[in-house]
Order: structure tokens, then sequence, then C-alpha cells
């Protein structure tokens, strides 16, 4: 791939071909030449208030045409873009303003009380959007010039984990998402991808260049939803959607329908599909998996799996090369067990250059050898790999490394369990015992004792959970991750 610089690509279209379809919209098509002189207003707006290339916008909304209007008039004028959830609150939002020392936050309207009783407050205010814009006369603006390694946003990590981080993300890194998109896709001239996503993870930010590098469309929508999927899906005639956060099982879950494969998508690319039910859903719906692995300091997607190995997460991308190692630093190979993967690039674009002010978390992830993902992987005898979660999320048990991954999808096996977590709670004797937590299925009565001794059938002795404990719901992220981190710390629902 070449990096050929989003702002001078959106231009040279939106000139070239005006009339051009970017996106299928509730709002009707938003052609290149509609989106270009929108991008226009949006910025002639941000400059009426004082904002200059180099600040900080703060932006807060649903995907919409304005939203993405918005987003290409900030990275034509050199301003960053700093997405975050529209549900942020309080502490949370105040953090981000503070962080990134916000030039001044847009927002949709029903948001503004929000921002403004949040506790910070960017230096030229709030910004209500309504909607597009007027367009503007496009003359008056002065364009700067963009290298592809300037900073075209800064972006939130989910929080899984803990504090999200905000990684700076460049011009380069954001056009490689795409291409990194369009590659496990396999994506043709004339694709309509089915884009629900929000913007303000990498998850969705990767297809907002897919139709500047590629003969391709957008549909856009604000929201998942299960029951209208497919009929959206069919009336907008896509090709491809999108994977991510659970959506496989929620699908899977909808009454059969005689018209399940009545519709013209071929691929379901993303990440999260359980093993179990891969097969399942690509026979029921006609459309096949495609397993991928990223995250937003690796320009998303990392690996990709087009050849149909139910559980892995696929090969490299051409331009990285991945490595797992053991804690002593020794590379593992196929059958050598599971130890962190590590990214490097032979593009250095396509690796974050740091977390946004913190030195610490940057040098925890950037090191002389790669990018350590904190994350767990191991490779089989074809060269797959194999993701088995977080590395912080396995605990030492009775002397055993008992991964949260292995014991919660042993978990999910029974019908009455909707949602599961593991953690590790002290124990007496040292190391730590293992907690599950547990959301039944509406209307189960499951006890405690009946799901233990299912569990004991089915894992060994270190890895059976000490302590059960069923809860309404998990704390989350927007993206529809279990946050480990904000579940009660004491042991409950104690099991001897
Ligand atoms: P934080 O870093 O704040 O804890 P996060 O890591 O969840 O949040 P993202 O960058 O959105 O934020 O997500 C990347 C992570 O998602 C990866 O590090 C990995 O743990 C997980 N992930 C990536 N691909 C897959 C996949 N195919 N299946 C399951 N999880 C995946
Ligand atoms: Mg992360």
């Amino acid at each position: 791939v070449r990096i050929h610089g989003l702002a001078k690509n959106f231009n040279e279209l939106s000139n070239r071909v005006p009339e051009r379809v970017f996106a299928h919209t509730p709002e009707g098509p938003l052609t290149f030449g509609e989106l270009s002189s929108r991008a226009d207003a949006m910025i002639s707006h941000l400059s009426a208030q004082g904002v200059r290339a180099g600040d900080r916008v703060i932006v807060m909304m649903r995907n919409s045409p304005a939203s993405l209007a918005l987003i290409f008039g900030l990275m034509r004028a050199g301003m960053i873009w700093v997405p975050t959830n529209p549900a942020l609150v309080g502490d949370g939002l105040a953090h981000a303003i503070k962080l990134v020392e916000a030039a001044i936050v847009v927002c949709d309207p029903n948001l503004v009380e929000t921002v403004e009783h949040c506790g910070a407050t960017a230096e030229k205010g709030i910004l209500p959007l309504a909607g597009l814009p007027p367009a503007v006369e496009a003359a008056s603006l002065q364009e700067p010039v963009l290298a592809p390694d300037d900073l075209v946003a800064l972006m939130f990590t989910s929080g899984t984990t803990g504090p999200s981080k905000a990684v700076m993300v460049t011009h380069a890194m954001l056009e490689l998402s795409a291409q990194a998109a369009a590659f496990c896709a396999g994506l043709r001239p004339g694709d309509n991808l089915y884009v629900w996503e929000p913007f303000y993870h990498i998850g969705g930010a990767q297809v907002i260049a897919l139709p500047l590098l590629h003969d391709v469309v957008l549909t856009l929508r604000d929201r998942f939803s299960a029951s209208r999927f497919w009929a959206d899906v069919r009336e907008a005639g896509c090709t491809h959607i999108h994977h991510l956060g659970g959506i496989i099982q929620i699908l899977l879950k909808q009454p059969p329908s005689p018209l399940d494969r009545d519709h013209d998508v071929r691929i379901a690319w993303g990440g999260g599909c359980p093993a179990d039910v891969w097969k399942a859903f690509e026979d029921r719906f006609g459309v096949e998996i495609r397993e991928c692995y990223g995250m937003t300091e690796s320009s998303s997607l990392t690996t990709c799996n087009t050849e149909g190995a139910v559980g892995s997460v696929g090969r490299p991308l051409p331009w990285f090369t991945v490595t797992v190692k053991d804690e002593a630093g020794k590379v593992l190979g196929a059958g050598e067990g599971r130890g962190e993967i590590i990214v490097n690039t032979s593009l250095p674009a396509a690796i974050f250059p740091g977390y946004y002010r913190n030195p610490e978390a940057t040098a925890k992830a950037l090191r002389d050898d790669g990018f350590h993902t904190g994350d767990l992987g191991s490779w089989n005898e074809d060269g797959l790999l194999f993701f088995h979660g977080r590395m912080g999320d396995s605990i030492r048990c009775r002397g055993e490394n008992v991964s949260s991954h292995e014991v919660e999808s042993v978990a999910l096996r029974h019908p009455d369990v909707e949602e599961c977590a593991m953690v590790g709670v002290p124990a007496e004797v040292g190391e730590y015992d293992i907690q599950l937590f547990i959301v039944r299925r509406k209307g189960s009565e499951l006890k405690p004792d009946t799901l233990h001794d299912w569990l004991a059938g089915r894992l060994a002795p270190y890895q059976r959970p000490r302590y059960i404990a069923f809860v309404e719901e998990f704390p989350k992220t927007p993206s529809q991750r279990i946050q480990k981190h904000r579940l009660p710390q004491a042991p409950e629902g104690r099991w001897d």
C-alpha cells in the first residue's frame, strides 16, 4: 500500500467527481461535492469561533451527514478531531476536555447542558450542531499543507482494562485503517458497506476514508438494531456488514425468517465472533465471516482470517509482522503455547506514535522489539494466529495460569448463561481464587450450585470458580465490552 494523503484525495475527488455518492444516509444520498462544501461550512463556523489548525476539537455526535462533514472539515483544515462517546457525562467528559486542552466542544444540541455541567470548559466554549450547515464560499478558506504523519485525531481506546487512553492517530494511520478494512473485507468496486458502528472508536472510524481510496459506498446508520437489521441491509443493497461487540450472537437469537438469506451481503468482517456460533451464522444467513484482530494503536485491523479457519484471527496484514513472546522474551512458534502478541511493521506509519500526554503508558507499549499489545496469542501449524484474551486477564490459581477467556467461553455454553466475567480474588493461601459473575438469561432460575456442578464436568479442578455471583447487568464500554475493573472487588456468592 501507498499513503496518498487523505485531505489531498478528498479535495481531488470532490473537484473531479462531485456527483459521486459518498454515503447513503437516512437523510438521502450524500455526494462528494455536497460533503466537501458542507465540510468547508463547518470550518468557517469553527474559524469564526477562533479555532485554528492544530487546535483540538471535541466532537460528541452520533453518526450523521453532519458528523461526516465535520470530520472532513477538520481533516482539511488541520484541526484535530477528538471524538468522544455522546453518552459521556461528568468526570469522564471533564477528563477528556482537560487532557486534550480542547479548544471547543461540538455536540448535538441536546447535549449542551451535559457539556456545560461536566466540570470542565473548553477554551472557546460549546458549538451545538443541529445538522448540516448551509454551504459557504470555499475560496475564503486557507488550507494548511498536511503531511501523512501529522496528527488527524486523538482517539480514545475503549477503556476495557482501565481508564481510556488517547491514541495519537496520524493522517497515515487513518488512511491505513481504511486500507486494512478494504483488505480484510475483500472489497470490490461498487461494494456497499453497512456502517452502524460509531465513528468515535477506530472500529467505526476506519471506514470513513474508504470511499476516498476505493470505489465503494457507505450506508450510514447511527445505531445497530437487531430487529430491523436484515430488512435495512436488504433494502439498502449492502454487500458487507461489520461484526463487533457480540452482534453475531444477537442476530442469531432473532427468530428465523424465510428472508434470512434474501439479501446481497457476502461478507461479515470484524472481530469477536465466538467459534461455536461461527458456522451457524454462516449457514443461516449465507454470509462468510472474516474474523480480524486489531486495535486503535495499530491503525485498527492487524490480522485477518480470510480462510474460514473457525476460531482463528488469521494472518498479519501484508504490512505487519506479528510475533508471540513468552514472559522471558522468547519467541514462541506453532504449538509452543501462549504469549504476548507483539506487532512490528514495514510501514512505520502503521503503528501509533504514542498516547497523548501519557509517557508511562507509551513507554510500556512501544518498546525496542515492537508494539506490545498486552494481548495473548498463539500460532497453529498452518501459521494462523489465535487470540486468547488480555494478558492481565488471566490469574494464577493453585500454581496454574488460568485465562478468563477459557473459563468464560465454557460458562457461556450453559443455556441459562447470558453473559459472564471471570475475575481473580486474593486467596487466603496466596495467589488467587476464581470468581465468576453471571448474568442469567431472562426468566432463568439457575442456582449457583447447579452451575458449579455443570462447570465441574467441563473444567479442570484449578479452573473451577470458587465464587459464583449473579448480577443484573455488567458495567460496559460503549462498544459493549465488559469492564471488569468496575466489578465489585470483594468475593461474593461464596462456593466451597
Ligand atoms: P483499553 O485499551 O482502554 O483497555 P481496548 O483495548 O478494549 O480498551 P480498543 O483499541 O478499542 O480498546 O480494542 C482493542 C482490543 O480489542 C485488543 O487489544 C484486543 O484485546 C481486543 N480484540 C481485538 N480483536 C479481537 C477479536 N477478534 N476478538 C476479541 N477481542 C479482540
Ligand atoms: Mg487496549
